[in-house]
């Protein structure tokens, strides 16, 4: 005999961080394990965060206060610190102040609050090719379908939590990683490299991530080219979260797409990094002549005598000539553009929703216009979901949407939702794990 297929009230598509924030948000608002499903291509929620801040050396999370994994506000990570390891380190970080909390600690209180929640036992771990609507005696839901064709379960509602799209690289180095003698030389500021003291390098980008790389070069002991291309392209990681909290966010919302997309523009050139670590290697770097900066954009790269030679064309006319370089890495960010992850390519094609600069321009609920319904919600988080909520691919952006969709959840099915009490006693377990783990995980940051 087949077995039934699942049907669960919400199902979150993805398995990362934002994942793990909505099946809190959702566990928090009053759904059983059973109610919610997670499909996603990973078990472990930190996986693709991690190979992203292995490759670019990260060891703090930077979120602005309301940015962590427990399932209401309070406490933030830094209080957690100071309770968890009560002493004088704890008490200069929570003074030294920095919305900031060591990677293994943030791994730390989210791995407590999945476990404390039963992350696990609402999760399948499936790539999802399709999501389709449907409807039935119980009303209008969705079939996720995995990609051997498959149908997973049915859901009513559904948040599309995939991540980043592909990395981007300008043209002449995609051409590049096409090659054999330049594949390993020429990588994204996302993947795992190693800088070799004594080499020289090229990082090409001007957001924090770029930034970030100058940093890691110099701290190698190796020399650093930064090429700045002129069109500045805005870095998504460096969006000013605290913009757009509470007041800044409802403001946001009212405006429309082009106008959204005009401050995004802004505000993402004017996010560059400004901590004193990174400018004092900066300047130190290039005192000691292993920094210098060109404004301007690579035009070739052929394999040479010591890696790589490049050549730029400078914004204010000529080019540097052939640079010698070690490797070069690219830091550009990712394609923007939903059609370029198959997902969102088929619900693009399906539905045309709007879009605005090749991006899904959702509106403020993040609802993937016009197959989403009160009813029986389809909803964008993350990275995709920027251009309605412009700190949507942060930790605090992914529980603001996540919130947004488990209320929703809760009002389709008549707003019977968990009591004050029931919440205080999961949010006060939630932090007892949390503490908990803290003590048994060493200081990093
Ligand atoms: C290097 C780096 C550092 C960052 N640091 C910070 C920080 O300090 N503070 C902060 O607030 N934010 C930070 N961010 C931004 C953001 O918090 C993270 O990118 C976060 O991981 C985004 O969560 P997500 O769930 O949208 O994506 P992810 O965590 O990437 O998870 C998406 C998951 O979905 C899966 N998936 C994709 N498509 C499918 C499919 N079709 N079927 C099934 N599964 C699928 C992927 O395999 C992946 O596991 C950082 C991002 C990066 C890249």
């Amino acid at each position: 005999m087949a077995t039934p297929v699942p049907e669960v009230e919400a199902c979150v598509v993805g398995g990362g961080l934002g994942a793990l924030m909505a099946h809190t948000a959702l566990r928090f608002r009053g759904l059983g394990c059973e109610d919610v499903a997670v499909v996603g291509a990973h078990d472990d929620p930190f996986a693709t965060y991690r190979r992203h801040a292995w490759g670019v050396g990260q060891r703090v999370t930077y979120a602005d206060p309301l940015g962590h994994f427990l399932p209401a506000d309070w406490p933030g990570p830094a209080v957690l610190d100071v309770v968890a390891r009560p002493g004088m380190a704890s008490l200069r970080r929570l003074a030294g102040g920095g919305p900031a909390a060591g990677v293994a600690d943030t791994v730390a209180q989210a791995r407590a609050v999945a476990r404390r929640l039963g992350y696990v036992r609402s999760f399948t771990r499936r790539v999802v090719a399709d999501v389709v609507r449907a409807t039935g005696p119980a009303g209008p839901h969705f079939g996720v379908y995995a990609d051997d064709g498959a149908l997973v379960l049915r859901a009513r509602h559904v948040l599309l939590a995939l991540g980043h799209g592909p990395p981007v690289f300008p043209p002449v180095l995609d051409a590049a990683r096409g090659h054999p003698l330049m594949r390993d030389r020429v990588v994204h500021a996302y993947e795992p490299k190693r800088y070799v003291r004594g080499g020289r390098y090229l990082v090409i980008g001007a957001g924090l991530a770029a930034v970030n790389e100058w940093v890691n070069a110099l701290a190698a002991g190796a020399e650093c080219i930064a090429v700045r291309r002129p069109d500045v392209e805005g870095e998504d990681l460096g969006a000013p979260q605290c913009l757009f909290e509470a007041l800044g966010i409802d403001a946001y919302s009212g405006l429309t797409h082009d106008q959204r997309l005009g401050i995004l523009g802004r505000v993402l050139r004017g996010a560059t990094a400004s901590g004193d670590a990174w400018r004092t290697a900066v300047i130190r770097g290039h005192h000691d002549g292993r920094f210098r900066e060109v404004v301007g954009e690579v035009t070739s790269v052929a394999p040479g005598p010591s890696g790589l030679v490049a050549d730029c064309a400078l914004a204010a006319g000529g080019d540097t000539g052939p640079l010698h370089v070690t490797g070069v890495t690219v830091a550009t960010g990712f394609d923007a553009d939903p059609r370029a992850v198959p997902l969102l390519a088929r619900l693009v094609l399906r539905h045309a929703p709007p879009m605005t600069g090749g991006r899904l321009a959702l509106p403020g609920n993040c609802g993937l216009v016009p197959v989403d319904q009160p009813a029986s919600r389809l909803c964008v988080a993350g990275f995709h979901a920027a251009l309605a909520v412009p700190h949507a691919d942060t930790l605090a952006g992914l529980k603001y949407v996540a919130r947004r969709f488990a209320d929703d959840v809760v009002r389709a099915r008549g707003g019977r939702g968990r009591g004050v009490g029931s919440r205080a006693r999961m949010h006060a377990a939630c932090v007892g794990s949390a503490l908990g783990d803290l003590r048994r995980t060493p200081v990093t940051a």
